[in-house]
């Protein structure tokens, strides 16, 4: 099965950066083509007036609490977690995270986004499920935690390698652990052993709260990234998310180990976590900079338009600079960036790599043109998302998404999410 998109202005992405307008050819899953394409195929797509992207790649997500969106709207952070968010969390069932993961999986696509970078607190396949039929590309993590005790170290490593047998083609498998701060360095060692050992990415929240960078501080007696790099935890394959309280030190070891950072800037910013991830000095310092909604809990979206404007106007914002960091290089974080973490060939329209594209009608809020690149940064959003293909495969078209039932979805995500609050 062939496809020709023809005649969109084609965010490439290649190592030039070029915007070229001309078609594209999709050819078993991949770009064949990109450019003047004299070839016919199976099928034509008139994408003139539209403009081609990459997909957008969220690096960190909790599929589950999608339906906890709204839930506890208001509340303090300590108030928010221990009141609401924990205990129906404890409650919640993998059933109940599989339905919230297919009404996550619907948003993404309509919000243009083909990959995720998920860390789950419940058994996985569900999740593994739910991604399988979406037709989206992306790693799931089943992310624990022993409260530093050492002693369930055994139990926890267990349910992580049974966890590691889910998944394949697109949605791969990675290892995960809570955090620093709650896990033993039995743990933390253990997990990311267990990564290097299968060739899988290593998930971890780090350094989110001030509270949490003092708290391992007097426990261990160094920062959060001095720590893990002294303990052997820091490499092309770790994906630390947050790092929003990290001292220009920890962003030059960040930037050593060449570590994956994951901003997640709304998410940060409603919880009033106070620090900021300073993207720009990181990806200075040579760390590979991706991006993230957080849940949608947090959010409350999974849009990754509004993401990647919140992470530039931060930037611009902290360091009283307009010019603190491109559009180009925010849209970098969340396209080539998000599929070096996640080590796959996506987040390009580069012949050779696999057809994960999205058509952006332009409407009024995306004329009349002058930099497309920070058009798509500042003004887009998923209104103006029509197509989705991923992996060659269109998972929407004309804003219809072809493998779910949409309705079905959000009516079983919404009784899913009723039953758990009144339960
Ligand atoms: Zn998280």
């Amino acid at each position: 099965m062939t496809i020709l998109i023809r005649g969109a202005d084609i965010v490439t992405q290649d190592a030039g950066r070029r915007i070229i307008r001309g078609d594209i050819l999709i050819e078993g899953g991949r770009i064949a083509s990109v450019g003047e394409s004299g070839a016919g195929a199976d099928e034509v797509v008139d994408a003139s007036g539209l403009i081609a992207i990459p997909g957008l790649i969220n690096m960190h997500t909790h599929l589950g609490m999608t339906i906890l969106r709204g839930y506890g709207e208001g509340l303090p952070l300590h108030r928010w977690l221990e009141e609401r968010i924990w205990p129906i969390e404890a409650r919640q069932s993998a059933q109940d995270a599989e339905a919230a993961a297919r009404l996550a999986f619907c948003e993404m696509i309509r919000g243009g986004t083909t990959s995720f970078a998920e860390m789950c607190l419940h058994e996985t396949s569900g999740i593994f499920r739910a991604a399988k039929d979406a037709g989206m590309r992306g790693t799931i993590s089943r992310c624990l935690l022993d409260f530093n005790h050492p002693e369930w170290v055994p139990k926890v490593m267990k349910e992580v390698e049974s966890s590691l047998a889910n998944g394949d083609g697109a949605v791969r498998p990675s290892v995960g652990a809570h955090s620093p701060y709650t896990c033993s360095e039995e743990l933390l060692l253990k997990t990311k052993a267990l990564a290097r050992e299968r060739g899988l990415p290593f998930q971890m929240h780090v350094s989110e709260t001030r509270k949490e960078v003092f708290d391992v501080l007097g426990a261990r007696g160094k920062y959060p990234y001095e720590y893990l790099d002294s303990i052997g935890l820091m490499d092309g394959r770790s994906i630390f998310v947050h790092g929003s309280w990290l001292t220009k030190k920890e962003m030059l070891i960040a930037g050593k180990a060449g570590i994956t950072v994951v901003g997640c800037p709304v998410s940060g910013l409603k919880l009033a976590t106070g620090g900021i991830t300073q993207i720009a000095e990181l990806d200075a310092a040579g760390a590979n900079v991706a991006l993230g909604t957080d849940s949608a809990a947090s959010n409350n979206s999974l849009d990754m338009f509004q993401t990647m404007k919140m992470a530039a106007l931060l930037q611009k914002h902290h360091y009283w600079k307009a010019d603190a960091i491109s559009s180009q290089r925010v849209l970098d974080m969340s396209t080539i960036n998000g599929a070096k973490a996640l080590g796959v060939e996506a987040g390009s329209i580069e012949p050779g790599r696999l057809a994960d594209i999205v058509l952006i009608e332009r409407g009024p809020n995306l004329a009349p043109g002058h930099d497309i690149a920070g058009d798509i940064v500042y003004s887009a959003g998923p209104q103006n998302v029509r197509d989705v293909y991923i992996g060659g495969k269109p998972v929407m078209r004309g804003r219809k998404i072809l493998t779910m039932d949409e309705g079905a979805v959000i009516e079983a995500a919404t009784r899913a999410a009723r039953a758990l609050v009144s339960s």
